[in-house]
């Protein structure tokens, strides 16, 4: 069978530097697959509604408009060798409807399967990966046969447009199935969902994998600590049993071969009290947990996004040094600049917002170290990141 990339995406078998690379989104992950591109000499163009958005400040050229507006990706399709995205809510139909102007190497599969919760988990279950035991729930009734199954503690998600916790209700006893009840009748509705049974995990991980429709390559699993729903900091490598470092590998390239992925591919990760790895969710491109890759990799997780789609070879990244990302949120933008000139171990990244706002991710700060620990109560001991500790 001729591979996706080649047969139905009509793709150039590699592009060269010189070629245009079209980025829709033009947030900080734009940016970072745009620094790549440059350097490898590619092209870039970039989609955003804001002028002069953090991706615009390094590509060649923007067209400003939204992401969903089908002229203004009809434009970046014309003036683009292949185009990309750096979220995962892009309009699919608007994708295909440019394929044969400008390639897209990921094509949508993955776009579609990784939109909806209910879809993703049927597609990582089919490739014979666990996740937490789940049911499709469309109505308040679906919902009681779900739990009957399922039991309490089990968590209720939307199936689309959800992000870091929005759109998720825990349920722990009746008298929370009662607000989503009353939430219901009170004229909300009840949105397409997924339940999924609460995992007692012992800590949230995620592993990287990029492909080129053919080699499949990955990062280490790495361990993930999150404050009030968004990533604070990660920690590479995860100090996990050679078991569970084995399974997580084994089972991204499982996934990136049922993609036949072109590009970088996030899976979010519990890691269980009883030494297991249990898939929470995917993302389809770079991720905020590979950000340490930029240092701490042969290959960063940006320069593997940009080699797959551009079709180049990908050969394992090797870890350089273990290292804390830790990020820099709009409260965090102040007391980390003023501490710049004490720590010449940081390696300081800023995406070049404008606006400065409570929880926006502004930039980030990855150490390289020996002892991850000792780094991450230095990192905390400096009191930038004191406002999310729970009072
Ligand atoms: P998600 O939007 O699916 O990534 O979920 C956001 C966060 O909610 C995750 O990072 C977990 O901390 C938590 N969470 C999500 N699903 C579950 C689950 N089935 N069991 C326990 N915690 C969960």
């Amino acid at each position: 069978m001729p591979s996706l990339s080649e047969e139905t995406q009509g793709r150039k078998a590699m592009l060269l530097p010189g070629d245009t690379i079209g980025i829709v989104g033009g947030g900080q992950l734009g940016r970072m697959m745009a620094l790549s591109a440059r350097y490898m000499g590619f092209k870039v163009g970039v989609l955003d509604p804001t002028p002069d958005c953090p991706t615009a400040q390094v590509a060649d050229f923007q067209v400003t408009a939204e992401y969903d507006d089908r002229s203004a990706i009809h434009e970046l399709a014309e003036r683009s060798d292949v185009l990309t995205y750096e979220f995962e809510n892009v309009d699919a139909d608007a994708i295909d409807a440019v394929r044969g102007i400008a390639a897209a190497p990921q094509g949508t599969d993955l776009l579609r399967v990784t939109q909806n919760r209910v879809r993703e988990k049927r597609f990582i279950n089919d490739h014979g990966t666990p996740t937490a035991p789940w049911r499709a729930v469309n109505s308040t009734e679906e919902l009681d046969a779900a739990l009957d199954e399922i039991h309490y503690p089990a968590v209720l998600k939307t199936c689309e447009g959800g992000y870091d916790g929005h759109g998720q209700t825990v349920l722990r006893s009746d008298a929370d199935l009662e607000k989503v009840r009353a939430r219901a009748d009170r004229g909300g509705g009840f949105p397409p969902s997924i339940l999924e049974g609460f995992v007692d995990f012992a800590f949230e991980a995620s592993i990287l994998v990029s492909g080129n429709g053919r080699d499949y390559v990955t990062f280490p699993i790495v361990r993930n600590e999150h404050r009030h729903n968004i990533l604070h900091m990660t920690i590479a490598p995860a100090e996990v049993s050679a078991e569970v470092a084995r399974e997580a590998h084994e089972l991204a390239i499982r996934l990136a071969r049922g993609f036949e992925l072109a590009g970088t591919l996030a899976i979010e990760l519990f890691v269980t009290k009883d030494d297991r790895v249990i898939v929470n969710e995917l993302a389809p491109r770079p991720h905020n947990s590979g950000h340490y890759t930029i240092e701490a990799c042969s290959f960063d997780q940006f320069d593997a996004h940009i080699r797959g789609i551009a079709g180049w070879p990908l050969e394992q990244p090797r870890l350089l040094s273990p290292a804390v990302m830790v990020n820099v949120l709009g409260q965090h933008v102040e007391p980390t600049r003023a501490l710049i000139k004490d720590h010449p171990e940081w390696n300081v990244h800023d995406y070049g917002k404008a606006e400065v706002r409570h929880d926006r991710k502004m930039g980030h700060i990855t150490v390289l170290t020996d002892d991850p620990a000792r780094t991450v109560s230095e990192l905390e001991a400096t009191g930038c990141w004191d406002d999310l500790k729970v009072a």
